[in-house]
């Protein structure tokens, strides 16, 4: 597997910096995951044909891990597409995306291409393509909007963290989550790689609670300039163990596992 990181940001919007987004690849299929503000410019950046991209994975509707998705569409078209494309979607935001695509005048009648919804349940596997699927948990990262659940009742507060498989390899991604307490959500595996965001916690505070994740390498995406400060220096003072094992990502890194 292949495994690019298209943007390594936080959501604070950066000239140094694209919002996060991967591309993880398997022999077959390349999936874009999140496709937040600029996610355009970042392919771009990253030498990404638009086309080439099989399927767009939106882990939660931060306008920095979705808001980007119709432009995309729009210079897919551009491009001349014909390929179908694949959106995974948690169930519950499949009619905001159909609606978020129909207002920014994506009208399906005037596409080349077909767009097919694949909707997914907490915790189901889901195929990708050939040998190559994912699970989806709920982490905590939306849960401190509970309290406007009531008064908003159609507003999904769902937020997946990944579990990415392709024949004999795993990732984990936590994508964005609430607490340390959700870097342990796919505890029962162990991964080849596992890929953690660094902003919604603090950084001494991460970096004890990933040392204890049984991985090989761990890489650190979705951080501020301010966060990337603080995190350096705490590498910096670690053990060379550490070190080895965790290292920040940058935009455009493209490793295989
Ligand atoms: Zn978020």
């Amino acid at each position: 597997m292949k495994i690019t990181f298209v943007g390594t940001g936080s959501g604070k919007s950066s000239l140094n910096q694209f919002h996060s987004s991967l591309v993880i690849s398997s022999e077959s299929y390349n999936l874009l995951i999140d496709a937040g503000d600029g996610i355009s410019r970042a392919l771009l950046s990253n030498e990404i044909n638009f086309n080439t991209i099989n399927g767009i994975l939106i882990t939660h509707l931060h306008p920095d891990h979705f808001a980007g998705l119709p432009s995309l569409i729009v210079q897919m078209k551009i491009a001349n597409r014909k390929k179908p494309l694949d959106i995974f979607i948690h169930q519950s935001f499949k009619n905001v995306i159909i609606d978020f695509l129909l207002r920014s005048y994506i009208f399906p009648e005037r596409n080349k291409f077909e767009i097919q919804y694949k909707t997914f349940k907490n915790n189901q596997v889901l195929k990708i393509g050939n040998n190559f699927s994912f699970i989806a948990k709920n982490n905590s990262h939306l849960s401190k909007l509970k309290e406007y659940e009531a008064s908003y009742p159609s507003i999904s507060l769902y937020s997946a963290s990944l579990l990415l498989q392709s024949e004999d390899k795993k990732i984990i991604y936590t994508s964005d989550i609430g607490s340390v307490e959700d870097i342990f959500l796919f505890k029962e595996f162990s991964s080849d790689l596992f890929i953690c965001e660094a902003n919604h916690n603090e950084p001494a505070l991460l970096v004890e609670a990933i040392s204890k994740i049984e991985t090989e390498k761990i890489y650190l995406t979705h951080f501020s300039e301010d966060n990337l400060k603080s995190l350096s220096e705490i590498l910096a003072s670690s053990t060379s163990e550490i070190r080895r094992k965790i290292i920040i990502a940058e935009d455009c890194l493209s490793l295989e596992i």
